[in-house]
């Protein structure tokens, strides 16, 4: 696979080595794409375990309904992957998403000591999606904070429901 890392940022991935262009959909990648379910149980208590949280993601079951959703998208639209995780389980995520063969052309994570909250970090990242020359035209969220945040940056987004987020 042609993936190529730190293509115009430290924390984005494109999958065969070329920044898309033109109208992007954007999908989050837990609680969409990944069933982390059988993962939740380390953020549970007064001390949260994220690195248990995350080392483990690899071993999410897709969900089917949005990978199928991934997969009827039209080719005029690139994907982008705009997710929580942090860089430090890139190579986890990508090997994932091509155990399931999933679609995508641009994966942006959270960087190296990236801690602000999850709508602020995504918002920072629309910025550059968008300096970068490309069109957010639609997203997908589990987390109904980032809804409103895609919807506050005048981006449609579809919740679709996880129970966490
Ligand atoms: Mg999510």
């Amino acid at each position: 696979m042609a993936t190529s890392r730190r293509v115009a940022r430290s924390n984005w991935a494109t999958r065969d080595g070329r920044l898309p262009e033109g109208e992007v959909v954007v999908f989050d990648i837990d609680g969409v794409l990944a069933d982390a379910s059988a993962r939740q149980h380390f953020l549970k208590g007064v001390r949260p375990d994220w690195d248990a949280f995350f080392e483990r993601c690899n071993e999410d079951p897709l969900i089917e309904e949005a990978a199928r959703l991934l997969h009827v998208i039209d080719d005029r639209y690139s994907i982008v992957l705009l997710t929580g995780r942090p860089v430090s389980v890139m190579d986890a995520t990508i090997a994932w998403l091509g155990r399931y063969q999933l679609r995508w052309n641009l994966l942006i994570m959270r960087d190296y000591g990236d801690y602000a909250a999850a709508r602020d970090f995504k918002a920072r990242e629309i910025v550059g999606i968008r300096e970068a020359g490309l069109v957010p035209v639609l997203a997908f969220e589990d987390d109904s904070r980032n809804v409103e945040m895609f919807q506050a940056n005048g981006i449609p987004c579809v919740y679709m429901h996880s129970g966490y987020y």
